[in-house]
Parts: structure tokens; C-alpha cells; sequence
């Protein structure tokens, strides 16, 4: 089993890395990647635990480009997590994160909800390379009674459109594209079933996006095929994971979305088509 899509503690996932090597192990995984928001501080970790367990761990990350207004996911792999053009963009990233949480933040105060952000904000600090952001203000909003769960903190105030959303800067996903290229990495488009932006993907093709993510736990038997087509149409790779968080009220079991071995096989292949620059 193949699952190229899991986050860890060093973003929002619940799973330390240890964890969520144990739970791979568990599930039987034989290929896995995390692909933390804006941050690969646990790739050295997790390559080391999952080689314990003969898991053949890729470097990976999932990062939030820009496109008119709306978040576009792109997920990187096989890439340098300790290439210096890499590491300044992530950290350039990671603290629009910060200033974005504390003005959601702000406006939940505006709204007679005030959450207490520190312990967040306190690891953000202390932990190199911790990335936050709105899952972890829903969680401040649970701990104060504010909501009864994390959903309900995005249906109702989170969310695009809701009262407490503040609208995200950030790279187009040109940019974002050309990063992973240049730390060696291939690009991918995170969920495209989620994002929808179908009419965007020939011309991210032709800035250089090298895969689609066909295989996702939010895309249907559908949304699978027709992904599936528009990645053989483009002559684009294809990749896949659940997206697992670790977290009961959001999401999936780990494994939940795997890429097929005969797909894993041509990425791999591909692995080495951008060098490092
Ligand atoms: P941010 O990185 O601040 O834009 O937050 C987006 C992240 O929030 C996504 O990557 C998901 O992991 C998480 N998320 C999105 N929708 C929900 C939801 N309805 N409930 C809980 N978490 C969510
Ligand atoms: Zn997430
Ligand atoms: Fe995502
Ligand atoms: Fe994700």
C-alpha cells in the first residue's frame, strides 16, 4: 500500500512522527509520504523510523499557493528539504501563517469569542519549523466552549465566506510550481476534486506541473475517473494518499486513498527529472 498524502504534528496533524510511522507500519503501508502545510520539519524523523519498519519514506510537503482569491494546494515530492531557496519560502510562509491566525484571532474577539492562541502560538516559537493555522484555531475555539467541534468551527466561522474568514496571501501556483523544481522536487496538484479549478490544469500543466493527485479520500468514484482521464489526456503523473490527520472529527483512516502500484512506478521513475538549481 502505497499512501503519498499524511501530516504530522509538525503542522495539523495529531501524530507525532513516531506515531504515525507505528500506525503505518500497523496499516501494512509500504510507501508513504507526509506532506505537512508549509513545512518538512519531520522528513528526518519519519525517513529514520520508517526504514526501521523497511518503509520506504519520500520526502514530501503540501503547499498553499494563491490562485484569484482561493487556496490551491500543491504537494511536492522527492525534493531537497534543505535546499536554501526551499527553506527561505517555507519560512516566509509560515509566518503569513501566524499573522493570519492572529487576525482570525482578532476577529473572533470582534465577535465575542476570545480564544487563548499562546500554546500555539508558544510551539510555533520553541519548535523549529512548526507550522499553524486555521485547525488550530478551531481547536482554541473548541477548548473555550465556543463550539462543540472543529467542523463546526469551519462551518460556521472558518470557512471561506464565513464570518471570521480572512482572506489568505500567498504565491501563485505558478511560483509555487517553480520552488519545488528548483529543490529537485515534482509537483503535484493536491485534490483536485476539492479545489476545483479543472479549467486551470492545462495551463499549470504548461508551467511545468508534473502529476494530479487522482487518488484522494474526498474524490468519489467519479471524481477518481475523470481525474484519472484528464491525467492520461495531459500526459501528466499521477499520485494519491488519504490526507490523514490523525484527527476523529475530520477525516480518514490512514490508507484510506492509496496510489496504485503501476502509478507509484512512473512517479518514481520520474523522481529525477528536475535537478536541483
Ligand atoms: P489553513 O492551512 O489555515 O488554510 O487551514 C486549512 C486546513 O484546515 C486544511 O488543510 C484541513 O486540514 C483543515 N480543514 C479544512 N476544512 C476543515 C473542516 N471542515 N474541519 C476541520 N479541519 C478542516
Ligand atoms: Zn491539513
Ligand atoms: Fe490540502
Ligand atoms: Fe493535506
Amino acid at each position: 500500500m502505497i499512501d503519498l498524502h499524511l501530516h504530522t504534528t509538525a503542522s495539523d496533524g495529531r501524530r507525532t512522527p513516531v506515531e504515525l510511522v507505528t500506525e503505518a507500519a500497523a496499516a501494512g503501508l509500504a510507501v508513504m509520504a507526509v506532506t505537512d502545510h508549509d513545512t518538512m520539519a519531520s522528513t528526518d524523523d519519519v525517513r529514520q523510523l520508517a526504514a526501521e519498519h523497511d518503509i520506504d519514506a519520500i520526502a514530501g510537503i503540501e503547499i498553499t499557493a494563491v490562485d484569484e482569491g482561493r487556496d490551491v494546494h500543491v504537494l511536492g515530492y522527492f525534493l531537497d528539504h534543505s535546499h536554501g531557496g526551499l527553506v527561505e519560502f517555507l519560512s516566509a510562509q509560515r509566518d503569513v501563517r501566524v499573522k493570519r491566525v492572529r487576525a482570525i484571532a482578532a476577529r473572533l474577539a470582534d465577535l465575542n469569542m476570545l480564544i487563548d492562541l499562546r500554546p500555539a502560538l508558544l510551539e510555533v516559537s520553541l519548535l523549529p519549523g512548526r507550522s499553524i493555522g486555521r485547525p488550530q484555531v478551531a481547536r482554541a475555539m473548541v477548548s473555550a466552549g465556543h463550539v462543540s467541534s472543529t467542523r463546526e468551527a469551519f462551518d460556521q466561522w472558518l470557512g471561506r465566506d464565513r464570518p471570521a474568514f480572512v482572506p489568505r496571501t500567498g504565491s501563485r501556483p505558478e511560483e509555487v510550481i517553480a520552488t519545488i523544481h528548483r529543490a529537485g522536487g515534482l509537483a503535484s496538484l493536491a485534490h483536485p476534486g476539492r479545489t476545483s479549478m479543472d479549467a486551470r490544469i492545462p495551463a499549470l500543466r504548461d508551467a511545468g506541473l508534473d502529476a494530479i493527485e487522482v487518488y484522494h479520500s474526498d474524490h468519489d468514484g467519479a471524481m477518481t475517473a475523470r481525474y484519472h482521464r484528464m491525467a492520461r489526456a495531459l500526459d501528466l503523473l499521477m499520485t494519491g494518499g488519504s490526507d490523514y490527520h490523525g484527527d476523529p472529527q475530520h477525516g480518514v483512516p490512514l490508507g484510506a486513498a492509496t496510489l496504485p502500484d503501476d502509478a507509484w512506478q512512473r512517479l518514481h521513475a520520474a523522481r529525477h527529472r528536475h535537478a536541483a538549481t
